[in-house]
């Protein structure tokens, strides 16, 4: 059964900036929906 939960985790998308349309690690939930770059620009 282990086999099967690694390709659940292999199918999910990865998240997308949703400005630039870069890949998000998700490694910060709080950032929403938008990579560091995106949200660097928004702090200006
Ligand atoms: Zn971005």
């Amino acid at each position: 059964m282990i086999q099967s939960i690694v390709e659940f985790f292999k199918n999910l998308p990865p998240k997308e900036c949703v400005k630039c349309g870069n890949k998000i690690e998700e490694q910060h939930e709080c950032y929403g929906n938008q990579c560091d770059s995106c949200m660097g620009v928004t702090d200006i």
